[in-house]
């Protein structure tokens, strides 16, 4: 999966959610947040987020970012 950091905090721009094939963004409080169940994995996101606060969870130390894209998507 592909998970929102914070560098997305206050961000505007909404570019991700327009190209996102499955619909998997979600508002969090301050930042959009992915649902990690529903992310299909393509990437496409990644190069269309301006402030590149998109990444995939294979990186290192994302482990708490995950957590909280998991918590807000999961209460819509
Ligand atoms: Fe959506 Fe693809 Fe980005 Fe996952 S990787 S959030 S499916 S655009």
């Amino acid at each position: 999966t592909y998970v929102v950091t914070d560098n997305c905090i206050r961000c505007k721009f909404m570019d991700c959610v327009e190209v996102c094939p499955v619909d998997c963004f979600y508002e969090g409080e301050n930042m959009l947040v992915i649902n990690p169940s529903e992310c299909i994995d393509c990437g496409v996101c990644e190069p269309e987020c301006p402030a590149e606060a998109i990444l995939p969870d294979t990186e290192n130390g994302l482990e708490k970012w995950l957590e909280l894209n998991t918590k807000f998507s999961a209460e819509w």
